[in-house]
């Protein structure tokens, strides 16, 4: 995947001077005040309720509790590009498990993912342009099943995290709607 070449950013927006409309996170802080003016507090505290943690895709086109039936304070949601299981979703993980009480984790990664398109030319590319190796994989794949099995068995394996036996992984198909389960032997 070509990197554009680098431009300066433009200046960012400045809130206080935005025009009508404003920028897109104007509209988010003018959305949020909506929704609190209708929100009451659940009383709840952080840990989830249905002792879950879900580990899938930032893709815009999952929306992840309406997908899976969840309410407000059912479950941990931990999103990067992919779903894949890096450290930092072990991280998260390794927290949500033994300060936070939950007890199963689903990976969903989708159809149509970002990341199947890239290659590590991608990372190449990147340092190349900047001068600089990235510290992180890029973690791209081309077989969406053979990484869901990646990602369960790097979570079935970490030493850090205390339950491992309810780890179950899916692809979500982002143009029915469905997950299709991942056998984990494949
Ligand atoms: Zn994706």
């Amino acid at each position: 995947m070509p990197i554009p070449a680098s431009q300066p950013l433009p200046p960012s927006a400045d809130s206080a001077a935005a025009p009508a409309g404003g920028s897109v996170t104007d509209r988010l802080v003018e959305a949020n005040r909506r929704y609190a003016d209708a929100f009451t507090d659940p009383g709840m505290d952080a840990r989830p309720v249905q002792k879950v943690a879900v580990v899938a895709c930032m893709d815009a086109r999952i929306d992840l509790h309406r997908a899976l039936g969840l309410e407000l304070g059912d479950c941990h949601t931990i999103r990067n590009a992919g779903g894949v299981v890096t450290d930092d979703i072990i991280r998260s993980l390794t927290i949500s498990q033994r300060a936070l009480g939950t007890r199963s984790v689903v990976l969903i990664h989708h159809t149509g993912c970002g990341l199947l398109g890239l290659t590590e030319d991608f990372r190449h590319d990147l340092a190349a342009e900047v001068g600089q190796r990235p510290t992180w994989a890029v973690e791209a794949f081309k077989d969406l099943d053979e990484d869901v099995r990646q990602s369960m068995q790097r979570v079935r394996t970490s030493p850090f995290l205390l339950h491992t036996d309810d780890v179950r992984g899916f692809v979500f198909d982002v143009t029915t709607g469905l997950l299709r389960e991942i056998d984990p032997q494949g």
